[in-house]
């Protein structure tokens, strides 16, 4: 061999992966199919036709229903949480839990910029302001080690509870959110937290089934908000729920998400302007018959990514984003990331997906870089803005290829 075809070698393995190369592995794992291949597509193959039809034959079709309970109920054994309340979807639910957990209007919240836009509205919506905290790339979500170091340069702790100084404002919760479903460093983001006496929330909307340390999402912190919406692993076709660990808060919730009715045979009493959030039954209905299928979704779903996994194992400049050491992450939707954040490449890959029938997607803009959330306080968000351009999702339906 001449040393020039060495060279040339050398310089071909360290190529990265084409965008041909990428569609090609996606495809084997996926299979054939006529019909483009979506992000995540809900599987019917339980009870729900059966549970449903029950809330039409019967007449119970909204909230008051037996499928709201038992859906309810149901969430609290799988996640251990104390009380759980069903509502209308994710959104509100974070909503209510930061209103329970004490957030007020011109209050600040700290929360993630690598997330779905719901997160930071939900603080938006209390009235409160969004707080940017960087991400950490081993889970994808907030890095306490840096929220540590950032709120000794800008907190001070006051009777009231924690103070952004140059704002003046409250801190009045830390957000985190557990992304595609891995959890973040809750016992050290815990610890932040109570240092600095600030309430913790968990947005788990991705999270159902996910676990740290061998606790359930939706139980690593006292309020937790989790969705039900049609693209998430459990859908109602709409819903969400508001998890606690305190039964007396959750009764606040059920209060407040309750039209604030005070229990009457036939008196209308009600005591504070309030919410109607909770979720009808025939969509708790939905709920229950997905959550009797739930390990095995989660099964296939682990397969799914683990032949992901298996085919990129080999292929240069990307990899596929995996669990961290003691989590087990639901892999709601699997992540591929390329080994560097450029956009021109991320969008070529994309493109030559979505030409091929893959319903690949990028990952969501980064909440500061939204026109409503430019001017929020933030901390520097480095590692946010350089993983976020690497982040291609794949097609993570369960049961993919298994035809
Ligand atoms: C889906 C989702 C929500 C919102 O849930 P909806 O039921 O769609 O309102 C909130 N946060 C995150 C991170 C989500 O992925």
């Amino acid at each position: 061999m001449t040393p020039a075809a060495i060279k040339s070698d050398a310089i071909t393995s360290e190529r990265s992966a084409t965008p041909a190369e990428i569609v090609a592995a996606i495809r084997a794992v996926v299979g054939p199919s006529e019909k483009p291949v979506q992000l995540h597509e809900p599987k019917f193959t339980g009870n729900e036709w059966a549970y449903v039809k029950d809330c039409i034959d019967t007449g119970w079709v909204s909230y008051n229903g037996a499928y709201v309970a038992k859906f309810e109920q149901m969430l609290c054994d799988l996640t251990g949480a104390a009380s759980c309340a069903a509502v209308a979807n994710g959104t509100v639910a974070i909503e209510i839990a930061l209103r329970v957990a004490g957030v007020k209007a011109d209050e600040e919240v700290l929360s993630p910029s690598l997330t779905f836009v719901a997160t930071n509205n939900a603080i938006a919506h209390v009235g409160a302001v969004p707080h940017f905290v960087d991400s950490d790339e081993r889970t994808l979500g907030m890095d306490p080690a840096a929220l540590a170091d950032y709120l000794k340069d800008i907190a001070e702790l006051t009777d009231g509870g924690a103070r952004h100084r140059r704002t003046g404002r409250r801190i009045a919760a830390i957000l985190p959110m557990h992304v595609f479903g891995h959890p973040v460093d809750m016992d050290a983001l815990n610890e932040v937290a109570t240092r600095w006496r600030i309430p913790v929330i968990e947005d788990a909307a991705e999270a159902i089934g996910s676990t740290y340390k061998g606790r359930a999402a939706g139980n690593l912190a006292p309020i937790a908000a989790m969705s039900f919406n049609g693209n998430k692993i459990i859908t109602t076709g709409g819903g969400g729920a508001i998890l606690s660990q305190d039964p007396e808060v959750g009764k606040r919730i059920r209060y407040l998400t309750t039209t604030a009715k005070q229990p009457h045979p036939w008196e209308f009493i009600h005591d504070e302007i309030a919410w109607n959030f909770r979720l009808p039954n025939i969509n708790a209905a939905m709920g229950v018959a997905g959550l009797e299928q739930l390990p095995q979704l989660l099964e296939a779903k682990r397969r799914v990514q683990e032949r992901y996994e298996r085919i990129f194992a080999g292929m240069p400049g990307v990899s596929v984003f995996r669990e961290t050491e003691g989590s087990r992450s639901n892999y709601w939707l699997s992540a591929l990331l390329l080994d560097a954040p450029d956009l021109a490449r991320r969008d070529s890959v994309l493109q030559a997906c979505h030409d091929a029938g893959l319903m690949t997607r990028a990952c969501w803009r980064l909440s500061h870089h939204l026109p409503m959330y430019q001017d929020c306080p933030r901390m520097p968000l480095d590692v946010a803005e350089r993983l976020q351009p690497r982040i291609i999702n794949l097609p993570s339906s369960p049961f993919l290829g298994q035809t």
